[in-house]
């Protein structure tokens, strides 16, 4: 989806990152600013931004013949098209969206429901989940009436864990260092800080709400002991 907004648009952007052959000579990679490998979703972004900070040269260089990555569509089985791996929009964040103007680009965003359909091998059964709570409880029953009671208080639970997380997302990991880090000067560290106060006084607030045990459990421990714990 990124691919086809970054490059088949016709705009600048997009004409300055395209994609060819990795077998490119010594000689042709001189010719570049930058040459981004791998034109998945961060090779695209990271391209789109070399590309709007001024350079005029930026090369992606893919060796599929289609771009994306792990965020593709692609036809599988003749006339039917699957996301391979990644199908929710999720990981891509908003401020990138503004940033580069992807809704003006051709990006639409639809919602999913019913989110997920789950055949069960071998059985008349499946699970179909989406919006609606009761269906969703309806749904889960059929497999276990304990778990349907508490899918709702879980997937509180999990909101507030993204409430506490998602602001923390749009940092880099080196503006955390340089705040927190040894090396930087008072006066700098003031100066970041300031910068970044924002998501972080939304994180701060975020853990407030949430049960940071439990947040903890769920990155850490075996997926068994997590789902038996609500
Ligand atoms: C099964 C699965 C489900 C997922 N579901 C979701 C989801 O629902 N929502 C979500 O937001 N995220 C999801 N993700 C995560 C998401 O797919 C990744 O975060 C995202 O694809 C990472 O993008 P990337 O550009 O770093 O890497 P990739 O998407 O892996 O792209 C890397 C690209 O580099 C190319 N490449 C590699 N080596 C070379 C080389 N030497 N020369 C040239 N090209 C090269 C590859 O061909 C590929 O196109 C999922 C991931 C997986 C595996």
């Amino acid at each position: 989806m990124l691919s086809k907004t970054l490059f088949q648009t016709g705009s600048g952007l997009a004409r300055s990152a395209a994609a060819f052959s990795t077998s490119t000579t010594k000689q042709q990679q001189q010719k570049y600013d930058a040459l981004v490998v791998g034109g998945g979703h961060n090779g695209l972004v990271a391209a789109a931004y070399l590309s709007k900070s001024g350079l005029r040269r930026v090369r992606v260089l893919e060796r599929r013949p289609v771009l994306g990555g792990a965020a593709v569509t692609e036809e599988i089985v003749p006339g039917y098209k699957f996301s391979r791996a990644s199908y929710l929009l999720s990981l891509l964040r908003p401020a990138v969206m503004d940033e580069l103007e992807l809704k003006k680009h051709g990006l639409r965003v639809y919602l999913r429901d019913p989110s997920s359909f789950t055949p069960v091998l071998g059985s008349e059964k499946s699970l179909l989940l989406g919006m609606s709570a009761e269906e969703n409880r309806r749904q889960i029953a059929q497999f276990s009436e304990k778990d349907s009671m508490v899918f709702e208080e879980y997937e509180e639970k999990l909101n507030t864990f993204v409430d506490l997380l998602d602001p923390i997302l749009d940092l880099s990991p080196s503006e955390l260092a340089r705040i927190f880090g040894q090396g930087t000067s008072l006066r700098e560290r003031i100066r970041r800080l300031r910068e970044v106060r924002g998501p972080l006084r939304k994180a701060a607030r975020a853990a407030k709400e949430a049960d940071l045990a439990a947040l903890y459990e769920l990155v850490t421990a075996p997926s068994e002991k997590v789902k038996n714990t609500v």
